[in-house]
C-alpha cells in the first residue's frame, strides 16, 4: 500500500500535486495524505475531519482535493401530513405522512417545525402540489445587432423540433418543454426549459443545452459566446426564477380551525394574518427583498443538506411567498389560511449528491429514493414535502412572533 507519509511529503516538495494523488493511491489513503498534508502546513489536527464512515471513492463524483467530510447534525422532524389525492382532481405525488431529515447547526428549528408540523396534523393536514416544472439553462449568443438577433429567434421559434430532437439525443429521460428568447442589443439569450423527471437536472440540462446550441450556431448567425449567459439564472438570487419558476413550483396550504391556533400557537388567525402582512409582505416589498416569507430557506436547506441536494441552490428558494388570511367561518370563528408558494425548488432524487450514503439513507426515510414511477413522481413529492415542512416553519415563527415568544424559545433551545 503506498504510505500516506510519502504522499504527503511529495506533494510538499512539488513533485506531485494535491489533486493527482487518487493517480497513486486508493481514494481513502489519498484524503489520508492530504490530511496529513495541510495538518503540517496549518498546525492543526484534522481527526473530526478524517473520522468519516464512507468509502472515500464514493465521493470521487462530488468533490475534488477530498480531505473528509463535514458533519451536521441531521435530525427528523414530522409526520409531515400531506393530503395528496384528497380534493385535486390530478391529485399530488405525495401523499400520506413522512419523516422529514433536516441537517442544520441552527438550534430550535427542528422544533419549531415540529411545533407547526404537530398544528397541521392536528388540522387534518396540508394540501400540496407542484405546478410547474422546468430546470433552465439559458446560453448567450452574439450576433451583429437587432437584426440578426431578430433572424436568430425567428429561426429558433419556428425549429423547435429541430432542437428538442437535438437536445433530447443526450438523454433518456430529459424532455425539452420550450425555449423564451430575451434580446438585448447585440446579445441573444435563449431560455431552455426541461422536464428532468427525478434529476434536479442541472447537469443534464446542460448538457442537452448544448447539443443544441450547436444547431443554433450551424443554422443562425449567432455566435455561443458562454453556455449560461445568467439568465438561467442558477445559484442568483434573480426575479426571473421568481416569476417563471425554476425546477419546481410548488405550493402547499392549509385551513387551521381558530381553536387549534389559540390552543397550540397561543395567538389568533387575525394576529397571524396581521403579522405575516407587515413584517412579511409590506416589511419583504420596503426590503427590496425577492423573498415574502419568515424563513422557507431554513427547511429548505436543512433539507437540501439532509437529502443531498445541491446546497447553494437554496437561494433560488428563498423567493417563497407565504400568505395567512383569516377566514370568517358562518358560525363567526375565525380560521386561519395559510400557504407557501416556492417558485423555484431545485430538487432530485437521482444524481449529484443524492447518492451519497447518508443522502440516501434519509431520501429512503421518506421513500423517495432513485428514479420514481412514473419518472419526475419521486422529485414531485420530495419538493411537495420540503413545501409542506416550510408550510409548518412559518406557521409556528409567525405563530411566535404573534405571541412574542421568539427570543425565550431560541435562548431556551439554541443556547
Ligand atoms: P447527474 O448526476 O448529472 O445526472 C443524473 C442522471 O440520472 C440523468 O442525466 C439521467 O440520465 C439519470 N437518470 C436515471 N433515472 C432518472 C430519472 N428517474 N429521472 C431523471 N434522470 C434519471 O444529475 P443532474 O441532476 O443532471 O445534475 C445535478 C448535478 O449538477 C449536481 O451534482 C449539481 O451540483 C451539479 N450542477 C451542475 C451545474 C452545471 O452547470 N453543469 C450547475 C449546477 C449544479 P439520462 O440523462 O441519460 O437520462
Amino acid at each position: 500500500m503506498t504510505d500516506p507519509e510519502d504522499l504527503a511529503e511529495r506533494v510538499r516538495d512539488g513533485d506531485l500535486r494535491l489533486h493527482e494523488l487518487e493517480e497513486h493511491a486508493d481514494y481513502d489513503t489519498a484524503a489520508e495524505a492530504r490530511r496529513l498534508l495541510v495538518e503540517r502546513e496549518t498546525g492543526t489536527e484534522l481527526e473530526a475531519i478524517g473520522d468519516y464512515t464512507f468509502p472515500a471513492e464514493r465521493a470521487d463524483p462530488n468533490i475534488e482535493n477530498m480531505i473528509g467530510a463535514a458533519q451536521v447534525p441531521m435530525g427528523v422532524v414530522g409526520p409531515v401530513p400531506v393530503n395528496g389525492e384528497e380534493t385535486g382532481s390530478d391529485g399530488g405525488a405525495a401523499d400520506g405522512e413522512y419523516y422529514l431529515p433536516l441537517a442544520t447547526t441552527e438550534g430550535a428549528l427542528l422544533a419549531s417545525v415540529n411545533r407547526g408540523l404537530g398544528v397541521l396534523r392536528s388540522a387534518g393536514g396540508a394540501e400540496a402540489r407542484v405546478t410547474k416544472n422546468g430546470m433552465t439553462r439559458a446560453p448567450v449568443f452574439r450576433v451583429e445587432g437587432v437584426a440578426e438577433a431578430a433572424e436568430t429567434v425567428e429561426w429558433v421559434e419556428a425549429n423547435l423540433e429541430t432542437l428538442r430532437e437535438a437536445a433530447e439525443s443526450t438523454t433518456s429521460h430529459g424532455e425539452l418543454l420550450d425555449i423564451e428568447p430575451y434580446v438585448v442589443g447585440d446579445s441573444v439569450f435563449l431560455r431552455f426549459a426541461f422536464d428532468t423527471k427525478d434529476a434536479m437536472g442541472m447537469n443534464m440540462a446542460t448538457i442537452a443545452t448544448g447539443e443544441a446550441c450547436e444547431v443554433v450556431e450551424a443554422e443562425t448567425p449567432a455566435s455561443l459566446v458562454a453556455l449560461s449567459g445568467n439568465m438561467c439564472s442558477d445559484k442568483k438570487p434573480a426575479a426571473i426564477n421568481a416569476v417563471e419558476g425554476r425546477g419546481r413550483s410548488v405550493t402547499a396550504d392549509a385551513v387551521i380551525p381558530g381553536e387549534l391556533v389559540e390552543d397550540r400557537l397561543h395567538t389568533t388567525a387575525d394576529a397571524i394574518a396581521e403579522a405575516n402582512t407587515r413584517k412579511n409582505l409590506i416589511g419583504s416589498a420596503k426590503a427590496g427583498s425577492l423573498g415574502f416569507n419568515a424563513h422557507a430557506a431554513n427547511v429548505v436547506g436543512a433539507a437540501f443538506l439532509a437529502t443531498g441536494q445541491d446546497e447553494a441552490q437554496v437561494v433560488e428558494a428563498a423567493n417563497t411567498i407565504t400568505t395567512m388570511d383569516a377566514r370568517e367561518r358562518e358560525d363567526g370563528t375565525t380560521d386561519l389560511y395559510a400557504s407557501v408558494s416556492l417558485a423555484s425548488l431545485e430538487v432530485g432524487t437521482v444524481g449529484g449528491g443524492t447518492k451519497l450514503p447518508t443522502q440516501s439513507e434519509a431520501l429512503d426515510v421518506l421513500g423517495l429514493r432513485g428514479g420514481g414511477d412514473p419518472p419526475g413522481s419521486n422529485a414531485d413529492a420530495l419538493a411537495e414535502i420540503i413545501a409542506v415542512g416550510a408550510l409548518a416553519g412559518e406557521l409556528s415563527l409567525l405563530g411566535a412572533l404573534s405571541s412574542r415568544h421568539l427570543a425565550s424559545a431560541h435562548e431556551d433551545l439554541g443556547r
